[in-house]
């Protein structure tokens, strides 16, 4: 029989948790032919979300939890759920019920099919404010268009990946991810399904302007060096302008003489350039950064506990 991991990231979810369980088993309970487990990642809460997994646990084994170290955000966490599942495929599904189980029967039956990842793209977000629905369409406006990788617009993390697509994204150890471009950036046959996002069952999203500006500049940085390039074209586009006045000023000077004037424009230009001195610096700061962490070559994350066993620290790749 086959095994299919479904991997779910915690992180203080106390809340929805014993109602996605229901859930979740009411879906898995009607598809035969296939062992489930159900591996938790408790992402370092600070609630009861890792007593009620155990609590869980012990009623039904099924269930497996990886208890991270500390809180390492979603897509570290994800990560740990690749490396601890043991599934012949895995769907990955946020702990808040926003991705609704039911659509798990369809996914499979598409795996079947011969498709490696099976993803659910939003027809609707209900429960969003617009801000948040504009931004999240400009953001895969910009990606697409600087990225060369087709960007899966709407798209969140809940998918059925084949063993091999999670084989692949194993090997992408970077510090910094940005899964959902890797998703893309993999390959492999997708299949797309639709669905309505629900609003939140419960509890409070993660997710702050902040964050959500931190994953956008992430996103763009790790798949694209198109904004070096910027700087470049910045550049030569005034040095050109500076070159073509700087004659006009010559000429000027050599024909009508020239009066002490011209603090206005000078102030203008200098605060200009200044302002794109620094955009620059800071885009490649940004770059420099990355180089550094990955440099470091650090694990991406620690275990402090798997089924209820402490976890030494294990040198091997994880
Ligand atoms: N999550 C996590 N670590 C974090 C933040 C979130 O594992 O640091 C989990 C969270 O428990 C949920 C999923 O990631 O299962 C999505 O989080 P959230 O609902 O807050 O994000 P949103 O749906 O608003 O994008
Ligand atoms: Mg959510």
């Amino acid at each position: 029989m086959k095994t299919i991991s479904i991997i779910i990231p915690a992180y203080n979810e106390e809340d929805v948790l014993e109602q996605l369980y229901e859930k979740l088993t009411f879906v898995i309970e009607a598809i035969p032919n296939y062992d489930f487990e159900l591996l938790f990642i408790n992402d370092g809460s600070k609630d009861r979300t890792l007593e009620i997994i155990k609590e869980m646990r012990e009623t039904d084994h099924r269930i497996s939890y990886v208890d991270l170290s500390r809180n390492f955000g979603k897509e570290i966490g994800m990560m740990a759920g690749f490396d601890y599942a043991k599934g012949d495929a895995v769907i990955i599904i946020d702990a808040d019920l926003q991705d609704p189980p039911e659509l798990i029967p369809e996914m499979i039956k598409y795996w079947e099919q011969g498709y490696d990842d099976v993803f659910a793209k939003r027809r609707s977000r209900a429960g969003e404010t617009w801000m948040k629905k504009w931004t999240a369409k400009t953001f895969y406006r910009v990606l697409q268009k600087i990225t060369k990788i087709p960007v899966q617009e709407n798209t969140g993390d809940f998918r059925l990946l084949d063993r091999r697509c999670i084989d692949a994204l194993r090997t992408l150890r970077e510090t910094q991810r940005y899964t959902k471009g890797m998703f893309s950036w993999i390959g492999y046959h997708k299949k797309e399904i639709l669905f309505d996002r629900n609003p939140r069952a419960a509890g409070e999203t993660k997710w702050n302007y902040k964050k959500l500006m931190d994953l956008a500049i992430e996103g763009i940085t790790s798949f694209t060096t198109a904004p070096l390039r910027l700087s470049t074209y910045f550049g030569f586009t005034i040095s050109l302008c500076a070159f073509i006045y700087m004659i006009f000023i010559i000429v000027k000077t050599l024909v009508v003489g020239e009066m002490v004037q011209g603090y206005p424009s000078l102030m203008t230009v200098m605060l200009f350039l200044g302002g794109i001195q620094l955009i620059s610096l800071g885009i490649i700061g940004e770059y420099l950064g990355k180089i550094f962490t990955e440099t470091k070559r650090r694990p991406l994350y620690f275990v402090d506990e798997y089924n209820n066993e402490k976890v030494m620290f294990e040198k091997k790749e994880r």
